[in-house]
This record gives structure tokens, sequence and C-alpha cells, in this order.
């Protein structure tokens, strides 16, 4: 059952990036990877431990109720109940308005 679940994925690694939640509840996905995917075959190189590995890694369930999937990915397409996270890159006016924010939180290694 779990492993009939996992097969929906296509592993395009979109729930993989760090997201950014407006007001209002709807999330961004930023082009900002999680550390822990590889990027040459969007696996996730902990996938086993990926929850004590990333304290803000979610299971499906809790990344549907989130809302961070977008809207093409197979657990939440047609789903007309589902507000689909949105890709940063897809929508400059919020890149604009977030960009400070968005440097504060993942480039800044100061
Ligand atoms: S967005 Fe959906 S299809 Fe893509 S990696 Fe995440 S769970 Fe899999
Ligand atoms: S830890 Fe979670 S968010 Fe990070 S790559 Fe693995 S599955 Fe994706």
């Amino acid at each position: 059952m779990q492993q009939e679940l996992e097969n929906l994925c296509r592993r395009c690694g979109s729930c993989c990036y760090e997201k950014f939640i407006l007001d209002g509840g709807l999330v961004l996905i930023t082009d900002v990877p999680c550390r822990h995917l590889n990027l040459d075959d969007n696996k996730c190189n902990i996938y086993e431990n990926r929850m004590e590995g990333n304290e803000r890694c979610l299971s499906i369930k809790a990344a549907k109720e989130a809302g961070i999937l977008p809207a093409d990915c197979p657990y939440v397409a047609g789903d007309p109940e589902y507000k689909p996270a949105i890709f940063l890159k897809d929508h400059p006016e919020y890149y604009e308005m977030l960009r400070e924010e968005l440097d504060e939180l993942y480039f800044n290694d100061a």
C-alpha cells in the first residue's frame, strides 16, 4: 500500500525546494533546493531517514494539507478542493516583493 502510494510520485523534485508561505496561505516554491536533494536525479539522498534529517520534510499527507504540492503533482492533480503551490520563478511580481526576505533566509551565510 505504501509502495503503491509512493509509486505515484514522478520524481519531479518540485516539493523538495524551499517554500515561502504568503499571508493567506498561498505557498510559493522557490528555486532553492533542499540540501538533501540530489539534483541529478531529483531523489532524496536521505530518503529512509528524511524526517530525522530534515525537520521540515513532510509526508505526502502533511504536504497535501500544507498546500506545498504543485497543481500537476499526481497526489493532488484534479482535486477541486486543493489549492496548489505555485512556482516563484513564474511570478516575478512576488519575487521582487520577497527578494530581501529570500536572500536573508537562504543566501545569508553570515
Ligand atoms: S511534487 Fe509530487 S510528483 Fe513531484 S516529487 Fe513531489 S510528490 Fe513527487
Ligand atoms: S529531506 Fe525531504 S525535502 Fe529534502 S530532499 Fe529529502 S524528501 Fe525532499
